[in-house]
């Protein structure tokens, strides 16, 4: 696996295997790599014969400085599974190489209602600094397709909405999300649970199966109603449970969504200071 850190050296790599006719996949991350990150180079692996990988925490997506501070750097073990997972090329840049100009000043990207409800809500910015990281590697690595989780309902939404917005030449591949023998969706943050609520956890999974189960038979408001109230008395602080229908790319709240829409149930919760997100698709597809 070649390791890259410098925006140039990797672009110049990148070029000579676009000579030669080669497909490029890209998995951008944070790092802290578990299985479901490793699940989007194996799908990139299978599409494209090139798979970059880039670790890069990104610090203008942070709304809560603490998170950032807190969030958990493991590369020496990532290289060994990139490399394991056969990623041919990392792109590991420091903050320098990725915001030149500083981190404060940017330019704004228009994502409409999309970037102020739900995770928007409660992470003021966060979206404004994923679509101004994800510009940056997209403008750098060129890739063909790019691999994203649907772990991250949301994010996904606002980068389809960048791809179109800026009208870039790549194709969004959203991945399934992988889970824990008991539900919980793989996450990096996970290992900062203790033992009594890593358990705990796997409530959001019974949750969202329960959600799944009664829909189409309970209105939505009354089943989002109910999951808060659950999370609750299991000990979480949960932020949101929505059940969501996607129109035109943005996102509505309808009890009776008609068929031919993809609807989804999102969640956010705490738990022992961690915040979790999940999600599953009811009905359609992202
Ligand atoms: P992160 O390192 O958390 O920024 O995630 C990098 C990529 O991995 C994003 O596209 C995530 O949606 C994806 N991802 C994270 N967790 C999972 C999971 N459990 N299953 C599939 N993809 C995931």
């Amino acid at each position: 696996m070649y390791l890259f850190k410098r925006r140039n050296d990797l672009r110049h790599h990148l070029e000579q295997a676009k000579l030669k006719g080669q497909t490029i996949g890209f998995v951008p991350t944070m790092g802290a790599l578990h299985d479901g990150h490793l699940s989007l180079v194996a799908a990139a692996k299978e599409k494209c014969d090139i798979v970059v990988c880039s670790i890069f925490v990104n610090p203008t997506q942070f709304n809560d400085p603490k998170d950032f501070e807190k969030y958990p750097i493991t590369i020496e073990q990532d290289i060994v599974k990139l490399t394991d997972a056969g990623t041919d090329v990392l792109f590991l840049p420091s903050v320098a190489e990725m915001y030149p100009e500083g981190l404060a000043s940017g330019k704004h990207y228009d994502f409409g209602n999309l970037e102020k409800v739900l995770e928007g809500e409660f992470r003021a910015g966060h979206f404004q600094g994923v679509g101004r990281v994800v510009h940056k590697l997209l403008d750098i690595v060129m890739p063909h397709q790019l691999f994203m989780g649907q772990k991250d309902f949301q994010q996904c939404l606002i980068i389809k909405e960048l791809i179109h917005l800026l009208a870039l030449p790549v194709q969004l591949v959203v991945c399934p999300t992988r889970r824990e023998a008991d539900g919980l969706a793989m996450s990096s943050r996970n290992v900062r649970l203790n033992a009594a609520h890593r358990q705990q956890a796997t409530d959001i999974f019974k949750v969202l199966t329960a959600i799944r189960d009664q829909f189409g038979k309970v209105p939505n408001s009354t089943l989002s109603k109910e999951a808060m109230t659950q999370l609750k008395k299991d000990g979480f602080e949960p932020e949101y449970v929505e059940i969501i229908t996607l129109r035109n790319g943005q996102v509505t709240r309808e009890d009776a969504p008609s068929a031919d829409k993809t609807v989804a149930v999102v969640l956010a919760a705490w738990l022992g200071g961690v915040r979790l997100i999940d999600n599953m698709i009811l009905q359609g597809q992202l």
